[in-house]
């Protein structure tokens, strides 16, 4: 058995990639303080104040918390704040790449100009890609909450966008699952398709296997956030890996939100991986559930008995089922198997 204090110095070495990742959910209580601060000034919110954002027990106060931090953004340039706290998520925990959810709709309801936000943003991408050789890829969410003209909306933005800056990859669909139906979406995600970008979808996190079933065939996702509910549904799961549909998993974050599972000992991942389902591991909202995703690697090796020759499986699973085109992919690869022969005697 390796000790936590070897796992850590050796996994932060390997290069790794996280593709289910929301750009708020890296924010820092720091920045939380600085732009409630400057966002209402009267407020006396102080650090400890902040602490009680960060303090939630079920999925609804987790969403209220969300939106009232997206509500302290007042200004395009307050995402500079947040790319900084990005960039240092991304170093602690040695990734390499990442395919990052933003989403416009709070914020273009709080006023803001989401072209202007996407500019800012895209500024500080290519300063840490040429500062720190860390590429970040952008998911438009386009939201399940706010039906499907909101969606429709998003996908224009996106596609707008997208012809502008190559950061802009794809569309994703987050946001309230028993409110929005995948039926609702199909037209959103159809365009999407027949316009070349890649699509994804929040599925199978708060509600049954249903959910995940319409994903694939009415969406026809590219691949699936979460998916955990699969478990439940034989069928469901041979129709995944048949289809290799990947699942984007975020252990920590279901056991927070506690809809299926409440330990992590307890999680599903373990049982799509040994069935052969496309598994890659993920954060969600590292601020928000105090983790990073060198934690969810030891996670799965102390609590989940992955072995280390498993959570390399996992860790080219992520470049794998990445959006990267397959050249650079291969490279990304080579690369994580000559990091792990090159500081194996770490593992010693
Ligand atoms: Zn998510």
């Amino acid at each position: 058995m390796i000790n936590k204090d070897q796992f850590y110095t050796f996994m932060k070495a390997i290069p790794k990639a996280e593709i289910h990742l929301h750009s708020e959910g890296v924010i820092s209580k720091d920045t939380v303080f600085k732009l409630l601060q400057k966002a209402h000034p009267e407020n006396t919110c102080d650090l400890t104040c902040v602490d009680g954002y960060f303090n939630f027990s079920n999925l609804s106060e987790f969403v209220e918390m969300f939106l009232a931090i997206q509500k302290a953004f007042i200004n395009p340039s307050d995402f500079d704040i947040l790319f900084e706290d990005m960039r240092n998520y991304l170093i602690d925990n040695g990734i390499v790449y990442s395919e990052v959810f933003i989403s416009p709709t709070s914020f273009i309801r709080n006023g803001l100009d989401f072209e202007k936000i996407i500019e800012r943003v895209i500024k500080s991408i290519r300063k840490i890609k040429k500062n720190d050789h860390i590429t970040i890829k952008l998911i438009i969410d386009m939201s399940r909450t706010f039906g499907a003209e909101n969606a429709m909306n998003n996908l224009n933005i996106a596609l707008e966008l997208k012809s502008r800056y190559s950061e802009i990859i794809g569309v994703g669909l987050g946001g309230d699952e028993a409110k929005g139906p995948a039926s609702k979406f199909v037209s959103v995600f159809e365009k999407a398709r027949s316009e070349g970008l890649k699509v994804v979808a929040h599925a199978g996190e708060s509600i049954g296997p249903e959910s995940v079933w319409d994903t694939i065939s009415l969406l026809k996702v590219d691949r699936i956030g979460h998916g955990i509910s699969s478990v439940f549904d034989k069928n469901l799961i041979q129709t995944l890996i048949t289809k290799k549909i990947p699942l984007e998993v975020c252990p920590t974050s279901n056991i927070f939100t506690k809809h299926y599972f409440s330990a992590l000992e307890n999680h599903p991942i373990r049982e799509f991986f040994d069935s052969g389902v496309a598994i890659t591991l993920n954060t969600d909202d590292p601020t928000f559930f105090g983790i990073g995703l060198i934690d969810e690697y030891y996670n799965l090796y102390t609590k989940l008995h992955f072995s280390m020759d498993e959570i390399k499986q996992i860790v080219l699973n992520s470049f794998k089922y990445s959006f990267l085109p397959a050249k650079q992919k291969e490279i990304m690869m080579k690369s994580v198997e000559d990091a792990w022969s090159a500081h194996s005697g770490l593992l010693q």
